[in-house]
């Protein structure tokens, strides 16, 4: 599989340093908030990179952290911290609005069938893993004491900036206007490992530390809890383009320092989801969830399929109308399912030149609009139903569409109606209209029409033969 990989700005062949399992590591939400939509497109991405990674026989082992510690509102390491400000919002206690929030992200993921990784961390779980490894940092050196908090000194890198190719705006993220400077920093990207003298009194979460008490900064907890369950060698890390600097940035410098050597080979960034007015981000506070979609009517599953319509590593742009089409495809495709046959005999050829099409897709540095295409291909295909049910069943491991059931359901729903609309009189008047078509009794054929029509009943010709309906 050739995956781009940010580290080296080019596509690779993905080769995991062991056979046996390919350790991937995910930033998890900050929960503060309900996750938006855009946050969301990065969990289906890296969603659909797990499943493509086992469709083509990798065992894999996720991790995921929660953060519910440590983020403060600006990436420079001011500013309050977020859960603090999600708890004052609310006027609950932080590890509240840390359940409330953790169980909306699931839940949401569930309804976009983004697959549970296999380990969930929340930050505030594994505070004397952060410390040991800030402990760690100060003995090699790497860290310094300053006005109370621990920082990272970035002077003691050879290369600080290791994903120099990100767009100013990515980069901008750490300097934004309006941060104040933290004069305790001996260089302007130093960070904090570990907070004590956070200016904010209030910060909710403290534990004892051997610098005092405080809590971990945000980027520590990702090399922590992936360290805790991945150990010292990391294929793949994901996480949205946002997270590239400082925060991954940051995770590289401390974890190799810690380490001695090289952490993670892979890593998967996901660009972001946009509006007219720019990225969708929690922080501008008016932004959309999939309750909101759903509230509108939308299938959570038409704006997966919006999502797997476009590369990973392009913007998207959402509108109301991109939805619309994508909303649109999805029953027309669903519907298309639901008149495919169950049963017959699967041709083995045919299916399998249809998987190799979707299997060439993924290996594309994870083409999912090619990969959609590929399901396209399936319906058109000179086979039997069978063969493309097969083939749909295959695909959907990966795109996770619903593609099967929805079509099962729809099936469902029309037989029901079919059902609540019986009229054993009009069943015998249409064939009526049948025999006297094929006795060639037109004046006949068309009397019956015209009674039907007069009693609100439309016949309608197909192949299959006459059918009707109340119109
Ligand atoms: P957060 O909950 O803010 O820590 O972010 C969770 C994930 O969503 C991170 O991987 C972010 O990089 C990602 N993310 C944030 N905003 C967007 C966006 N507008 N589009 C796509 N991903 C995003
Ligand atoms: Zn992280």
């Amino acid at each position: 599989m050739y995956l781009y990989n940010s580290l080296s700005h080019k596509k690779e062949l993905f080769q995991p340093n062991s056979p046996d399992v390919v350790k991937m590591y995910t930033c998890g939400p900050t929960v503060y908030h309900f996750a938006h939509i855009g946050n969301l497109r990065t969990y289906i991405m890296e969603d659909v990179l797990e499943k493509a990674l086992r469709y083509m026989g990798y065992n894999v082992k996720r991790v995921m952290n929660i953060t519910d510690v440590g983020h403060l509102a600006s990436d420079a390491d001011t500013g309050e911290d977020k859960m603090l400000k999600g708890a004052k919002r609310e006027n609950k206690s932080v590890m509240e609005i840390a359940q409330y929030y953790t169980d909306a992200f699931f839940a949401d993921c569930d309804k976009l069938n983004i697959k549970k990784p296999d380990i969930i961390q929340p930050a505030t779980g594994c505070i004397a893993e952060f410390i040991a490894m800030v402990e760690g940092l100060l003995e090699k050196g790497f860290a310094y004491v300053a006005g109370g908090n621990v920082y990272f000194d970035t002077s003691k890198l050879e290369k600080y900036y290791v994903f120099n190719d990100h767009d100013e705006e990515d980069l901008a993220i750490g300097v934004r206007e309006g941060v104040e400077e933290d004069t305790n920093k001996r260089n302007k990207n130093d960070f904090v490992l570990w907070f004590t003298k956070s200016k904010f009194e209030d910060q909710a979460l403290k534990w004892e530390s051997p610098w005092g008490v405080g809590y971990p900064g945000w980027h520590i907890e990702c090399s922590g809890i992936s360290m805790k369950y991945l150990g010292e060698d990391l294929d793949i890390h994901c996480g949205g383009i946002d997270n590239a600097f400082p925060h991954h940035t940051n995770e590289i410098a401390q974890s190799e320092s810690f380490l001695g050597h090289k952490w993670c080979n892979y890593w998967f960034h996901v660009h972001h989801l946009n509006t007219d007015t720019g990225k969708m981000s929690k922080s501008k506070g008016e932004f959309l969830t999939v309750s909101l979609l759903e509230s509108k009517g939308y299938d959570p599953m038409a704006y997966r399929l919006f999502c797997l319509q476009s590369h990973y590593r392009r913007n998207l742009v959402f509108s109301w109308e991109n939805l619309d089409n994508a909303a649109v495809a999805y029953e027309k495709l669903v519907a298309k399912i639901a008149t495919l046959k169950d049963g017959g005999d699967i041709d083995e050829a045919a299916l399998a030149a249809l998987k190799e099409r979707f299997a060439g897709a993924l290996n594309g540095d994870l083409n999912t609009s090619l990969a959609v295409t590929a399901l396209y291909d399936v319906l058109k295909a000179k086979t039997t139903d069978a063969t493309k049910l097969a083939a749909l069943a295959d695909f959907d491991t990966v795109l996770s569409l619903n593609l099967l059931a929805a079509a099962k359901a729809v099936r469902e729903k029309e037989e029901a109606e079919a059902a609540a609309s019986a009229d054993p009189e009009i069943d015998a008047l249409v064939a009526a209209r049948t025999e006297a078509k094929k006795a060639k009794n037109y004046a006949e054929a068309d009397r019956i029409r015209d009674e039907l029509k007069a009693r609100g009943i439309e016949i309608i010709d197909t192949p299959q033969g006459a059918k009707w309906r109340r119109v």
